[in-house]
């Protein structure tokens, strides 16, 4: 979020941002904050509606773009938005948390700036938080530098090193923790307890096709929906053993959470859980998964 606020921090008043209706929380916030404090104005566009984007791109000053997108795993057309023409000193921003640069890179598809949460796949341990802007713009670098140093969210010295030895094994990691993404996304899809699965290496995901060319690989994110209500829900989060039962992702552990259960995140379906797999044995993933499902269908 340091450096999500620094790239903000480059804006003019008046500003217009163009934001996706399904956005990393925190982003939402703190754009519609500065709307509210009268510092911009915020547009919500839906992820894949592009047309609508190749629009605002001509008049908005920041195009914030997020694909995949959190949680509901909705692919933007990156390859048609960065190379679209936009507003004459216009920002467009990729937030690719969920891809990570192994999957995808847009600064090669146009994009100005490419953000990551450090504290996710980079660090890919659950402890550190740190956050990486990149441009190849050296002015812009230089200018969001100055934001970084100016606002004193210059990162610690062991975080620093967290997230350089946490890149050394990311192939690895994202490499197990996508193809056993895979398995139990399709392994849920089949189980009678869940009404529907997200996840764009799928054939069933609606935009599957643009997912398999847009990205090196599908990630490691699943959002799927149980059958039954938010408390039975938030019930197969809790009976997981071996999953955690926390907000963050992108880990060496696999993480779920009931995401409509989050201030702000009230559109999602109310039992949407965003299942973050991790590296562990996929044959265990899959037994905690069936044990928690099987066990909240006997209630
Ligand atoms: C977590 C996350 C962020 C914010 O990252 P922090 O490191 O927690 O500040 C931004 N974007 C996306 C897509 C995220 O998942």
């Amino acid at each position: 979020m340091a450096a999500i606020a620094a790239i903000f921090d480059q804006l003019n008043p008046g500003a217009v941002v163009v934001l996706p209706d399904d956005c990393y929380q925190g982003v939402t916030s703190l754009a519609l904050r500065g709307q509210r404090k009268g510092l911009w104005q915020v547009e919500q566009l839906a992820v894949d509606d592009t047309p609508a984007w190749l629009d605002a791109a001509r008049r908005a000053d920041l195009i914030w773009l997020e694909s995949p997108s959190n949680p509901l795993l909705i692919i933007a057309d990156l390859v048609t938005i960065c190379a679209a023409p936009r507003k004459s000193g216009a920002l467009l921003v990729v937030d690719n948390t969920f891809a990570t640069p192994l999957n995808q890179q847009p600064l090669s598809l146009g994009a100005d700036v490419s953000v990551q949460s450090a504290t996710k796949y980079l660090g890919g341990h659950s402890d550190l938080l740190a956050g990486i802007a990149t441009t190849a713009d050296e002015a812009l670098a230089g200018a969001l530098r100055s934001s970084r140093t100016q606002n004193g969210a210059t990162p610690g010295t062991l975080e620093a090193f967290l997230t350089v030895r946490g890149l050394r094994t990311l192939a690895l990691r994202l490499e197990r923790a996508q193809t056993t993404a895979l398995l139990l996304a399709e392994r849920l899809q089949a189980h009678d307890r869940v009404t529907s699965v997200r996840y764009p290496g799928l054939a069933s995901h609606p935009q599957h096709a643009m997912a398999a060319t847009q990205l090196g690989g599908f990630g490691s994110v699943i959002s799927f929906e149980v059958a039954g209500t938010a408390i039975e829900a938030d019930q197969v989060c809790h009976r997981t053993h071996l999953i955690q039962h926390a907000t963050s992702l992108g880990s060496v552990e696999s993480t779920m959470e009931r995401r409509g259960a989050v201030p702000g995140q009230e559109h999602l379906p109310e039992t949407l859980l965003r299942l973050s797999v991790g590296i562990e044995n996929p044959a265990d993933l899959w037994a905690d998964l069936t044990q928690t499902l099987d066990a909240s269908a006997d209630c």
